[in-house]
């Protein structure tokens, strides 16, 4: 070979081996609002999100976790509802769990959502506009403060993913079994990624929600949003009633460590839902009246059609109505402190799918 050949080869050989390696170094920082953090490295603050008018404003508290190799970005939101502790105990963990330096790609991580309503300790709603966070997405940059809040996480969070999980549990009222929900409202890749999602995360009951918008405009939940920008996302149920237990803390981060392996930002296989049970109907009960209500059945029992979830009494103790189950199924969660508003939902019973 002439040597200028061999030269050549030798150069070639050797820009075979290290372009590789080169290209799956991160080589950029990645910011969210005044948090930046290296590649390799993991930074924590928070997001603003300013007063408006009378109505106060509120932080955002986020860690970045950001790999030393290139890879996709995986936003993680807790506490979009304030009382809702064992995912938000488990993700404030979790950042210390993860080598950056042996990440591929990069962690967004919402610790608290709503902090209005974590430190009001209130379900549901916010204590500052009396809204749902979780229903009130893509929001509003001049809108009620959760508007705010949901318009930032938009641009700031689910903009910036590629993939999201919206982690929830039952609220401090509500006694839940574990469950995800697969929504499918978006492109048929969408939909496809985000069910192989549902099974990567590994909670064997799977709720199939039909009942989403595609339309990016009216998204109203906060992984629906996701969806409908194009980016597969679940949303996931693991504790609930206040509770802070290991058992549902450890469900929430295996879950999220499993779809790390899935989308190979981290060595290994996940530990994904053997024989996922699907849940294809579904119904939420609601108070037809405010009083109060006294469960008779527990969350992941099945309960025949007809069978009593509880009664709705009035403040006297007077029967008001007993709920009842619309169809056999199982319970995925049911309201177990006293006191209920006109409208708010008292248990909600699945269908079990009959074949897949
Ligand atoms: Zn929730």
């Amino acid at each position: 070979m002439h040597l200028w050949n061999r030269r050549l080869l030798q150069f070639l050989v050797l820009i075979g081996l290290f372009l590789p390696v080169a290209a799956l170094a991160q080589r950029r920082d990645f910011s969210i609002g005044p948090v930046t953090a290296a590649p390799g490295t993991r930074a924590s603050g928070f997001l603003e999100v300013p007063a408006r008018g009378a109505e106060p404003g509120t932080r955002i508290p986020l860690t970045i976790i950001h790999g030393a190799k290139a890879g996709p970005v995986l936003g993680l939101v807790a506490g979009t509802h304030g009382y809702e502790y064992a995912p938000i105990v488990a993700m404030q963990r979790f950042p210390a769990k993860v080598d950056a330096k042996e990440l591929a790609g990069t962690i967004i991580l919402v610790h608290i959502a709503n902090m209005p309503s974590f430190l009001g300790r209130t379900i549901y709603y916010s204590p500052v506009d009396n809204k749902n966070l979780n229903r009130v997405y893509p929001g509003k940059a001049d809108g009620t403060l959760s508007e705010r809040i949901a318009e930032i996480i938009t641009r700031e969070v689910i903009d910036k993913s590629n993939y999201v999980v919206d982690l929830h549990c039952g609220d401090g009222n509500e006694s839940l079994r574990p469950y995800s929900y697969w929504m499918p409202s978006g492109t048929p890749e969408v939909n496809a990624q985000s069910r192989e999602m549902n099974i990567t995360f590994g909670l064997d009951h799977i709720v199939i929600d039909n009942e989403r918008s595609g339309d990016p405009a009216k998204s109203v939940y906060t992984a629906n949003t996701a969806i409908t920008r194009g980016k597969p996302a679940i949303t996931t149920e693991t504790g609930g009633i206040g509770q802070v237990d290991a058992e549902s803390m450890d469900l929430a981060e295996a879950g999220v460590f499993n779809l790390l392996r899935h989308f190979k930002m981290l060595p290994g296989e996940p530990k994904r839902a053997a024989h996922p049970i699907w849940i294809d109907q579904n119904e939420v009960l609601r108070a037809v009246e405010t009083g109060t209500f006294h469960a008779r059945a527990k969350a992941g029992s099945f309960i025949a059609e007809g069978g009593v979830l509880g009664v709705l009494t009035d403040f006297f103790g007077k029967t008001i109505q007993e709920i009842r189950a619309p169809f056999s199924g199982l319970i995925l969660y049911v309201v177990a402190t006293p006191p209920v508003n006109q409208g708010e939902p008292l248990a909600m019973v699945g269908r079990v799918k009959k074949s897949d």
